[in-house]
């Protein structure tokens, strides 16, 4: 029988495929660590249906991946953030991102340029700044937006945001 899962895989990469595999749960991680925290703002970048936003965020949480904040209390208001075992997820990603860039990105260039907060220095594949040679973490990286960027991307959006401000 063919099962959703990869138990009789006696590996690590099955046995992370297990917490992050499933459609849309590295892009839900994607999304978080871009600053989209809320679940409409996700939802709406996502674009996917609503009960299945909700089924994998209640999945990463059990993982223990994200977790569930108050960020405002009247009314209650929630909002995802990840913690230290999904922040350790980041060069994942960006390995990820990088192979995309290479083999599979978007017409018009990459959606998403990974920069070193504060410094400004593009982040190689090796998640070290071409600026100023810093290895970094994921605390120490933000998105921007790049060529491939759809003009409502949340990203851009920020960007008015932040200029409005
Ligand atoms: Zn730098």
């Amino acid at each position: 029988m063919l099962g959703n899962d990869y138990e009789s895989q006696s590996c690590s990469i099955a046995g992370a495929l297990e917490v992050v595999g499933e459609r849309w749960s590295l892009l839900i991680v994607r999304d978080i660590l871009l600053g989209l925290r809320r679940f409409d703002e996700l939802q709406a970048h996502l674009g996917i249906a609503r009960n299945v936003l909700q089924t994998r965020l209640e999945r990463l949480q059990e993982h223990d991946v994200i977790e569930r904040v108050p960020y405002q209390q009247h009314p209650l208001r929630h909002e995802y953030r990840l913690t230290e075992k999904g922040l350790d997820l980041w060069p994942t990603i960006v390995a990820l991102m990088k192979w995309g860039d290479r083999y599979a990105a978007p017409e018009g260039g990459p959606a998403v340029l990974i920069e070193h907060r504060g410094c400004g220095g593009s982040v190689d594949e090796h998640r070290i700044c071409e600026r100023c040679g810093a290895k970094l973490k994921a605390r120490d990286a933000v998105g921007r937006p790049g060529p491939g960027a759809s003009p409502n991307h949340p990203l851009l959006r920020q960007a008015e945001h932040t200029q409005a401000a």
